[in-house]
Order: structure tokens, then C-alpha cells, then sequence
């Protein structure tokens, strides 16, 4: 049996982005008028490149201190990895633009880029698996993808092909 909710992600074409990108994913309003916005921020392109875990989860562990160091205003809910390893899904309170997305995101990879220190959260207290991670390959993606140049992608859905599926 298939689930019976349709998920927005696996509407979009990834034959047909260009990455590294901010991608708008949904936005959703609470009953008490509260907004929710989801972004995607894709590293690398998908099916042609993916992040190997222990960059990906040491990006994971900078990312959660240098994005909210660097969104000014909304309130970030939530940095996780795509089970893809090619990007992470941003989750924010409130509905900041694509454009301030993107430059948060770009500074805040600059400040892993650059990061001189110990791993945040990197200890089997504080981590789930903390002996997977890399520093120096989350430093290399950071730059890799910084001089590749971010855009703003906009959605480009696939053909409804059935809609029951
Ligand atoms: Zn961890």
C-alpha cells in the first residue's frame, strides 16, 4: 500500500535544477496565523555528485550555529540533511525571502569554509554518531560549492503523469 499524501519533494523535476541553490518547498500557515517556510539548500547536483556522511554530518553540526548566526530575523527551526546527501532542508518561522535565504546560506558555508576549531557537539554525549565526521572534507565541500555560485531555483514540477499517484 502507498502512502495516501502526496509529498511536494517528489514533485519537483531534480533532472532539471541547477545546484548549488535556495529553493522556496512549501509554506504553511498555523491556525493562530503563524508561518512556516521549508527550504531546500541543494550542494551539489543530484544523481551527478552526493556528500559522503561524515562531511555531510559535520556540515550538519556547523550549519546549525553559523545559519542562525547569519538569518537575521526569522527564527531557523530546523537544518537536516537530505537522505540523499546532496543538501539539507531548511525549515524557518516566518517567510523570509529566497534572496536573504541564499545570503545567510552563503555566509554561514563561508563560516564552515573557514571554521578553525573543534567540531560543535562533536562527543558521544552531545552527537548520535560522532565518530563520523571530517572537518577537512566539510571544509573542502564548503569551498567547492561557494565557488560553484548559489542561485535561487525556482520549482520546476514534473509532468502529472497519473494524478492518483
Ligand atoms: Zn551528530
Amino acid at each position: 500500500m502507498a502512502p495516501r499524501t502526496r509529498v511536494d519533494s517528489f514533485e519537483l523535476d531534480h533532472t532539471a535544477v541547477r545546484a548549488p541553490y535556495v529553493r522556496l518547498a512549501a509554506r504553511y500557515s498555523g491556525p493562530a496565523g503563524d508561518v512556516v517556510t521549508k527550504f531546500d539548500l541543494r550542494l551539489v547536483q543530484p544523481n551527478v555528485q552526493e556528500i559522503a556522511t561524515a562531511p555531510l554530518h559535520t556540515i550538519e553540526h556547523l550549519l546549525a550555529g553559523y545559519l542562525r548566526d547569519h538569518l537575521d530575523g526569522p527564527v531557523l527551526v530546523d537544518a537536516s540533511p537530505m537522505g540523499c546527501r546532496t543538501g539539507f532542508y531548511l525549515t524557518v518561522l516566518g517567510a523570509p525571502s529566497e534572496p536573504s535565504v541564499l545570503l545567510a546560506a552563503v555566509r554561514a558555508l563561508e563560516a564552515v569554509r573557514d571554521h578553525d576549531g573543534p567540531i560543535p557537539g562533536c562527543s558521544p554525549e552531545r552527537c548520535g554518531n560522532w565518530r563520523d565526521h571530517s572537518l577537512h572534507g566539510a571544509k573542502a565541500w564548503a569551498a567547492e560549492v561557494l565557488a560553484r555560485g548559489f542561485v535561487v531555483q525556482p520549482t520546476v514540477a514534473l509532468p502529472d503523469l497519473d494524478p492518483n499517484a
